[in-house]
């Protein structure tokens, strides 16, 4: 077998996975992998989750698709859920977080357009965002190796410097229908956006009629020790996605907002044929069950604060590979000091799964479900990673 015959899009590691327990993966090498990628934030409840599988099975077993065209229970009883547990009223299913976004972007154009202000079209983002792939994600994220070659981006995005609130008050206008922004920023390298600076977007927003929508495709479900991050933070948006993590590696993706921002929404304006069917429902309502579960998202608060501290350790120790650490919960970027793909593959010889993002950073992002144990592993062995580069330096410099 070989990638031939696929488009030539990703760089691939030469390794793939037979089977996965927790947090877990055994390599088609016969090696055990301590999997602190979870597929970009994904299988956030680790690999074969019983309870998960269960409701997979147990889903696959009865009707698979039906269509947007009927009602569906399990996508109906998610969305009440999510609802219950966050500041939305509706909640539109897709398939992905791009396609979240995508609904979310539409969501306030045409809550602009119902309330009289069809002029208003405009989504502000801040500089380092990543909301996607699709022809309008893109220009949300305004990332130009990504816009390369697509020809004219889609109109109607600004960007602001990261937490820069006087350049989103000079640009957020008459114009704008949104502020749009990842309360933690992840592709970008794990970028923080303090709570005043969400607030200021908050006020920014609110002054000029113009909508909140938080991206937390990466920072929801549970990552960082609340169900969405703005939980944590206490700025509620008007509008937020969600993807990656609600289907623990199914794929589904969710638009949540307010009664009144997705007023615009009638039928006919908005559609997908996959979005929210019942596999992907089902297996969302499982997904809760555990994160909503008693106890669980402080346990993740816990083990955010002891990834933080094993890590702090271990950065300490190797100056010449990791210069810092930072994050929330858990959702960690190590800062490197060497080229950050240099460390991935390190680590992954050591036999740890990490990811890399913007700013020379390795990302953690494991499980939600990994022990103290698992995670202090995890540390070990990105100790082991340094240990190996810095061998491997000190002998070039001798030959
Ligand atoms: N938004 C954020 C914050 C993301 O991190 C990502 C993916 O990394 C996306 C949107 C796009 O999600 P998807 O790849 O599912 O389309």
């Amino acid at each position: 077998m070989s990638t031939n015959s696929l488009f030539q899009t990703y760089n691939r590691a030469d390794l793939s996975f037979e089977t996965g327990e927790g947090v877990w993966l055994v390599g088609s090498d016969g090696r055990r992998y301590l999997d602190m990628g979870a597929g970009i934030a994904v299988t956030s409840l680790g690999h074969a989750h019983p309870h998960l599988v269960a409701a997979l099975q147990d889903a696959a077993a009865k009707v698979w698709h039906t269509s947007n065209l009927y009602r569906i229970p399990e996508q109906e009883r998610l969305a009440a859920r999510l609802s219950e547990a966050t500041f939305a009223d509706r909640v539109f299913f897709a398939n992905s977080g791009a396609e979240a976004n995508e609904a979310a972007i539409k969501t306030a154009r045409r809550y602009q357009y119902v309330n009289g202000a069809p002029e208003r079209t405009r989504i502000v983002t801040v500089e380092g965002a990543f909301h996607g792939r699709t022809l309008g994600t893109l220009a949300a994220g305004g990332t130009p190796k990504y816009l390369e070659g697509f020809g004219e981006p889609l109109a109607g995005f600004d960007q602001v410097p990261f937490g820069d609130v006087e350049a989103l008050s000079r640009v957020v206008g008459p114009q704008t229908a949104a502020i749009m922004v990842e309360p933690v920023q992840g592709e970008a390298g794990v970028r923080t956006l303090d709570r005043q600076a969400l607030a200021d977007m908050r006020r920014v927003a609110d002054d000029n009629g113009a909508l909140l929508i938080f991206d937390e495709v990466q920072t929801g479900v549970g990552r960082l020790g609340t169900l969405f991050a703005y939980q944590a933070v206490g700025v509620v948006p008007d509008v937020l996605t969600s993807a990656k993590g609600l289907g623990g590696g199914f794929p589904i993706g969710a638009c949540l907002a307010t009664e009144r921002a997705a007023a615009g929404m009638t039928p006919g304006t908005h559609g997908t044929t996959f979005g929210g069917n019942r596999l992907a429902a089902a297996v969302g309502n499982a997904v809760l069950d555990v994160v909503l579960g008693d106890g669980f998202l402080e346990e993740v608060r816990r083990k955010g604060a002891f990834l933080m501290q094993a890590l702090g350790a271990v950065v300490d120790t190797h100056p010449d590979v990791y210069a810092s650490v930072r994050g929330e919960g858990l959702m960690v970027g190590v800062v490197c000091t060497m080229p950050v793909a240099k460390v991935v593959t390190a680590a992954r010889e050591a036999g740890l799964l990490v990811i890399p993002a913007g700013d020379n950073v390795a990302r953690l992002l494991p499980p939600l479900v990994a022990s103290e144990d698992e995670l202090r592993e995890a540390a070990d062995r990105l100790d082991a990673a340094a240990r190996e580069l810095e061998a491997t330096q000190a002998d070039a410099a001798v030959a």
